[in-house]
């Protein structure tokens, strides 16, 4: 076998769960390190993947989308001038620049310069606090994740300590 075949088989080899390299793959990893790393170097990570547990979406997630959902549904409908706001901000195509050029230059005539005020934060309408009902669920999920970090590190803690009373003293 050589490189060639070597790295043919290789995608089987570790993308099949519980593949074991043939014994023509195993003689020409003895005497090719480089294949032998490359198939190490993926063992490991593939086993790293398989070890790997998608963490849980936070408590009362939905509950808070669902909220923040509503929320949104219940603000009063934008007038013209914040519909135009929002779309030169959301919009970044080439095409639409030299309307919106166009679109500001006609919105300083009409304002007589007053739009200065937009990029002036002192002068802005504070923005809005979250409801009762967020605030709620976001203070639960906080206490949540703070539970959760404090039983993480004391898996942590419980999973270290025999290895500290076992290994070398120099480590
Ligand atoms: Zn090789």
């Amino acid at each position: 076998m050589d490189c060639k075949i070597f790295a043919n088989e290789l995608p089987d080899l570790v993308l099949t769960a519980g593949a074991k390299p043939s014994l023509a793959a195993v003689a020409h990893m003895k005497i090719c390190p480089p294949c032998a790393e490359e198939y190490l170097s993926f063992q490991k990570t593939f086993g790293m993947l398989d070890a790997w547990i998608a963490p849980e979406p936070t408590p009362y997630f939905n509950q808070k989308l669902a909220v923040l959902i509503r929320e949104e549904q219940a603000k009063p409908k934008m007038g013209w001038f914040e519909r135009l706001e929002t779309r030169l901000k959301l919009n970044t195509g080439r095409n639409f620049r030299p309307a919106m050029v166009g679109a500001l230059a006609l919105a300083l005539l009409v304002s007589g310069g007053s739009i200065a005020t937009l990029n002036n934060p002192g002068q802005q309408a504070p923005i809005a606090a979250p409801s009762p009902a967020l605030r709620d669920l976001q203070i639960l999920d906080r206490n949540e994740q703070a539970f959760q970090q404090l039983d993480s590190l004391q898996q942590e803690d419980e999973d270290s300590q025999p290895a500290v009373s076992v290994g070398s003293p120099s480590s």
